[in-house]
């Protein structure tokens, strides 16, 4: 698998720190929902979301005042950055 990850943390944090002005400790930064995998497969570390809500209806048919919500993950294959292919969907 590619470095494009860890290269554009890298980067991007170096960008970041540029930008405070004055002094600073212990500044963090990562990829916001960093999935990890323990099937021994190369794979993208971060990966689209579908959010999805809907209201649920009452017995009498009336909607209920909140919504429901929740997410689903997807895996991706390929590389968003430079397109390398993971192969983490082909069997072993
Ligand atoms: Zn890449």
């Amino acid at each position: 698998m590619c470095n494009c990850f860890d290269e554009n943390l890298a980067r991007v944090t170096e960008h970041l720190k540029d930008r405070i002005s004055g002094e600073f400790t212990e500044f963090e930064a990562d990829w916001k929902d960093q999935s990890f995998f323990l099937d021994g497969k190369k794979h993208v570390p971060v990966n689209p979301k579908i959010k999805y809500s809907y209201r649920l209806k009452k017995k009498d048919g009336t909607p209920r005042a909140n919504k429901t919500n929740h997410e689903v993950s997807m895996v991706a294959r390929y590389c968003p950055f430079c397109g390398e292919d993971t192969q983490a969907d082909e069997a072993d």
